[in-house]
């Protein structure tokens, strides 16, 4: 078995990950990246007139022959580790009959980001795999385990073949709402495992250890408690664990939760793969907006079902104006025009909950700029998605693999600092045998 790491040995995003054997030849994950070369935010709008063999050449897309829309001979499969975008941003440009193997959960959450979002990716050949349960693709074993991520239904992967193993950690950390999936994880790691494909988003960035989900809730209810007005929070609506440690924190201080359709939606389609909060009787408290240029966008586009199951759920401005001191709001960028028809919040508390790199966006700057002229406080309550220097010592001592490979990460270099066991580091581009 051989592989090649395409993007990602040196760079957060855009990763691609080649496997093959005489055989078989499979792909893990087909992000987009985030950075150009020069450090810059990425922007495949500026790409959008190139054809796919200039995109090769520019390195924007893998030179990987069987994958694109003109190959003829396509490979054997694509597997998709979570619904993160630089993970697969880049679908829309594999061929069509590329066979997707992917969760359940992740092809849903793909599905509504093409109804409430920029991003209209459309997964043509979806297969779906379930957590621990071995699956073939030719002559490869892949063997999928449930990761605790900022992604709902995010996987790590064991791939086996020619009497071989690699593991994929993928995205994952160990303090989030399935800190017990993670520990499960360690007392039922794999063995002899040849190489370790881990992901050190972290490393170089945070502190050994990072804040658990259930601690920022802590931290939620202190602030909703000493707080007589309203709490907006600026988080993902795919940040399903953010989202739970919010209500709970509502629960707990006699809060409305008020939602957006948009938020309600992901919430209402992932409860049919987990106990979550969303719009029903057996949620108190949660409450649904409907924002002028989401609903318009539904209307127009023929959707309008998606608004009108929520109707028994919603709260007017009017209502948020009479009591702000009861309401927490999860907001957006694109809800400023909604806020501005709500005046009696000015004053309020704006909670930022999500990864500080993101406030260097013009589309966040203007958002946050917006509310401090309107008098906002600014809060700052996070904890990252992915694994603090602890867990992934944790990862590696269960693994015991007879090589660590950095991928997903800036900070390649300090690998061989922090773990006990060899580390290779490789290039974008490097065949390796396993
Ligand atoms: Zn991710
Ligand atoms: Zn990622």
């Amino acid at each position: 078995m051989k592989f090649k790491i395409h993007r990602g040995t040196k760079e957060i995003g855009g990763s691609c990950v080649h496997i093959w054997t005489e055989k078989t030849k499979i792909l893990l994950d087909y992000g987009i990246p985030l950075v150009e070369k020069d450090g810059s935010e990425f922007n495949i709008d500026k790409y959008k007139t190139l054809t796919i063999k200039e995109l090769i050449e520019k390195s924007i897309l893998p030179n990987i022959k069987g994958i694109y829309k003109d190959d003829k001979n396509v490979i054997n499969g694509v597997i998709l580790s979570h619904a993160h975008l630089d993970h697969y941003g880049l679908f829309n440009f594999l061929n069509p009959n590329l066979k997707c193997y992917l969760g359940r959960a992740t092809h849903k959450i793909i599905e509504l980001n093409s109804l409430f979002t920029p991003q209209l990716i459309s997964i043509a050949n979806p297969v779906y795999f379930e957590k621990e349960k071995t699956f073939k693709i030719g002559d490869i074993s892949i063997t999928p385990y449930w990761a605790d991520h900022s992604a709902f239904d995010s996987y790590s992967f064991l791939i086996e073949a020619d009497g071989k193993k690699i593991f994929y950690s993928g995205d994952f950390r160990g303090h989030g709402r399935k800190a017990k999936v993670f520990k499960w994880f360690t007392h039922h790691a794999p063995q002899n495992v040849g190489y370790l494909l881990l992901e050190g988003t972290s490393i170089g960035r945070e502190n050994k250890l990072s804040k658990s989900e259930t601690e920022l809730e802590d931290d939620f209810v202190a602030l909703f408690r000493e707080s007589n007005k309203i709490n907006l929070i600026y988080t993902s609506g795919q940040n399903i664990d953010r989202l739970v440690s919010i209500y709970r924190a509502c629960l707990k201080t006699g809060k409305i939760l008020v939602i957006d359709v948009y938020v309600a939606e992901i919430l209402k389609e992932l409860s049919e793969f987990a106990k979550i909060p969303h719009p029903s009787e057996n949620f108190k408290g949660l409450r649904v907006i409907f924002p002028y240029y989401t609903s318009k966008r539904l209307t127009n586009e023929g959707n309008e079902n998606i608004l009108y199951q929520f109707k028994e759920y919603k709260i007017t401005k009017e209502e948020i104006n009479k009591q702000p001191d009861k309401i927490v709001m999860v907001v957006r960028p694109s809800m400023q025009k909604d806020l501005d028809n709500i005046k009696n919040i000015d004053g309020g508390n704006l909670i930022y909950s999500m990864w500080d790199g993101y406030m260097e966006k013009s589309s966040t700057k203007k958002f946050i700029d917006y509310l401090m002229k309107r008098g906002f406080t600014l809060y700052k309550i996070h904890t990252s998605g992915h694994a603090d220097i602890k867990s992934l010592e944790e990862m590696v001592n269960a693994l015991k693999p007879k090589a660590i490979v950095p991928i997903h990460t800036f900070e390649a270099d300090k690998y061989k600092d922090i773990f006990k066991f060899p580390v290779v580091e490789v290039n974008d581009g490097e065949e390796i045998t396993v």
